[in-house]
């Protein structure tokens, strides 16, 4: 028997595909099916006599039911079935086949039976009946089967019982040619049921192919630490904003203060905020922007429909104030602060903008002005970009380090503005870039590694002039976080002072808190070599930062220098004034000296000598000047009366 779908097993997709095919090929066949039906059921009526021999001929119901399952096709022709009711619709047709054969079947042997001379066209008629009716079938073998099984080989069988060689030969003919009908229709159902399987297959494998695709893209495009989406997302958000010629708006944000966080309590703490921040970000703005992970510890925000222009500035206030909120971990609230850099993508007339490159110097700018800011990108800051990649290419080709001079700045008790000694401060001098100020140089060497030979050189400069300076005076150097945190700095220094004869006693050097936090260990390190040797460490820029009062208590500062912007406030900040007195009376009781920088009036010297600060520094009581004209801070009269002359003191 054929390779048949099972009718009554449940339906799967390959099931329906198999049933939808039988169906489909069954309805082609139809027409002929019923035709050929008619017409032998009509011509061996007509060929036997016409006469319908009894009132149980089998005639009337055959042809009536043919005519009903035309006309049930007909009625059904466009419609769409479901599995199970093509299901129910082959059952039918099993039935209606076994019905029609089986009639037909009665009906030829009765007429042999009362007519043994109508045998010819009982054969005739029956057998064209049976492979015509198998073949018009055949898309449903079952089916198929009847005519043969029911009408076909009852009548050779009949030939057989018959006798006579004429009846035998016809018979065995018969059989051989039905043989061969349901060979060739079981060869044929096995091709209609591979082809429907493989199609089948192949539809499955591609859903499955496509799913996958999908599900690669999705993960392709998401942070997995964040589950926000990743620097590719955003890039291609970017890519079709400009496409598309939107006026979006890209925020750019970095956050500060989270490498600490990252050291001190591990990375889970350090992940916990990633995600905390990440999620905050994408409560508030999740619903107009891409919000992304572009790695480390820095987001972006894409508005692709952009934002008013009025409400720019403000988004990125509300960013580093949403980042500010404290995150409990552990029990423990820590606390981030982010820097933002904002741009709007104008209307570009065919211009090709680097949207991510401008919100990187607009972030770049925002994080040199310090924590919390945000900065919104204007074309100023392109010229800022040149103006850097022009130091960089100077410092890289060497010339600076001939150009660089020190000048240098006295510091005074504030007692009697006796002069202590001198803080050294580089400058450059470029001719084609003009002045540029430490501040400007100094990170931009630190960044293309070339703080080395250029603290070298300062070094050289600062200790050639003070070792011609009286026994009294020392000399304040700053060095660069990156530099502190270097094995052997502070061995090659102390080997520099012991070449030109400087007692290290007069030496001091001035750390930030960045070096600290860049790394602690190695730092300490450094500062207690030079200590051993007898120099003072200063605590440069304290109060600018964000976590100073710790390390007051962890490492021996000689010295604090209060950051000017503190005594900016002096006399304004009701605030500041707290701040200061707690932080000097700290210092009072850690044995530890403040130097108050940035001193500009006698307001702000007269309030820091009540609070009882030890020194000062500033423009109040002298201006950074060159070696050469040192002679007149030289003693405590001339630096006093400089300042009577100024009608400050
Ligand atoms: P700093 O170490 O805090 O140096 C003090 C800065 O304040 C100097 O700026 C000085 O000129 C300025 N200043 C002094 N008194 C006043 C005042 O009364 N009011 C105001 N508004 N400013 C005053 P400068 O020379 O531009 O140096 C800026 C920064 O560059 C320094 O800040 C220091 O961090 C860095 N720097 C300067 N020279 C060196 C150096 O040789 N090596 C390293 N690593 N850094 C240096
Ligand atoms: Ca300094
Ligand atoms: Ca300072």
């Amino acid at each position: 028997m054929a390779n048949v779908p099972p009718l009554e097993a449940s339906i799967g997709a390959e099931n329906g595909e198999q049933l939808r095919a039988t169906y489909a090929g069954l309805k082609r066949h139809v027409p002929l099916l019923y035709a050929v039906a008619l017409a032998n059921v009509v011509g061996l009526h007509v060929a036997t006599g016409g006469e319908v021999t009894s009132f149980t001929s089998p005639v009337p119901p055959l042809v009536f039911l043919i005519l009903w399952r035309v006309r049930h096709w007909l009625s059904n022709r466009g419609a769409e079935l479901s599995p199970r009711a093509i299901t129910k619709e082959l059952k039918k047709t099993l039935l209606y086949a076994a019905a029609i054969a089986g009639a037909f079947s009665v009906w030829a042997q009765l007429l042999i039976t009362h007519n043994v001379g109508t045998i010819n066209s009982v054969v005739f008629f029956s057998s064209l009946a049976t492979i015509g009716c198998a073949y018009a079938l055949s898309s449903y073998p079952p089916a198929a089967m009847l005519p043969l099984g029911l009408l076909g080989t009852p009548v050779a069988v009949r030939l057989f019982l018959e006798g006579g060689t004429p009846q035998v030969g016809m018979g065995l003919s018969l059989l051989l040619v039905m043989l061969l009908t349901w060979q060739l229709l079981r060869a044929q159902n096995h091709t209609v049921t591979d082809l429907v399987s493989s199609r089948l297959r192949l539809r499955k494998e591609n859903q499955r192919a496509l799913a996958a695709e999908k599900e690669s893209d999705r993960l392709a495009n998401i942070d997995v630490l964040t589950n926000i989406a990743n620097r590719r997302a955003l890039l291609s958000s970017i890519r079709s904003s400009e496409e598309e010629r939107q006026q979006s708006v890209l925020a750019l944000i970095d956050l500060d203060a989270f490498k600490p966080i990252n050291d001190a309590f591990g990375h889970h703490a350090g992940d916990l905020v990633l995600e905390t921040v990440a999620r905050r970000l994408e409560e508030k703005f999740g619903d107009l922007a891409l919000v992304a992970r572009m790695g480390g510890d820095e987001f972006a925000i894409h508005w692709r429909s952009g934002l008013s222009p009025g409400s720019t500035l403000a988004v990125g206030h509300e960013i580093c104030r949403l980042v500010e909120e404290p995150i409990v971990v552990e029990h423990r609230a820590l606390q981030v602060f982010a820097c933002c850099g904002l741009v709007r993508q104008e209307p570009d007339y065919g211009r090709r903008v680097d949207l991510l490159r401008q919100a990187d110097l607009a972030l770049y700018a925002a994080k040199s002005r310090g924590k919390s800011e945000t900065v919104l990108f204007s074309q100023d800051l392109l010229a800022t970009e040149d103006r850097h990649a022009r130091i960089g290419r100077a410092l890289a080709s060497g010339a600076a380090e001939d150009e660089l001079s020190v000048v240098f700045q006295p510091i005074t008790k504030l007692e009697d503005l006796e002069v202590v000694g001198f803080e050294a401060l580089a400058r450059w001098n470029d001719p084609k870039l003009g002045f540029v100020g430490p501040n400007e140089f100094i990170t931009a060497a630190e960044q293309m590694n070339l703080i080395g030979i250029l603290t070298e050189r300062l070094l050289q400069l600062s200790l050639d002039c003070a070792v011609t300076w009286p026994g009294n005076l020392g000399l304040s150097f700053n060095v660069s976080s990156m530099q502190l945190c270097e094995l052997g700095a502070a061995r090659r220094l102390l080997a520099k002072m012991e070449k030109v004869g400087f007692d290290p006693s007069r030496f001091q050097i001035e750390v930030t808190e960045t070096a600290l936090l860049t790394d602690f260990a190695l730092a300490r390190e450094n500062i207690s070599i030079l200590k051993d040797a007898g120099a003072m460490i200063a605590l440069d820029d304290f109060g600018a930062g964000h976590a100073s009062i710790s390390y007051l208590r962890e490492m021996s500062f000689d010295v604090v220098k209060l950051d000017g912007s503190l005594v900016a406030n002096l006399t304004q900040s009701k605030q500041t004034l707290q701040l200061l007195e707690g932080v000097l009376s700290l210092c009072r009781s850690l044995g530890v000296r403040c130097v108050a920088e940035h001193v500009e009036n006698s307001d702000q010297l007269a309030t820091l000598r009540a609070m009882g600060c030890d020194m000062v520094q500033g423009y109040f009581v002298g201006r950074p000047v060159a070696n050469s004209k040192l002679g007149k801070y030289m003693s405590l009269r001339d630096c006093k009366q400089i300042a009577r002359q100024l009608g400050r003191w």
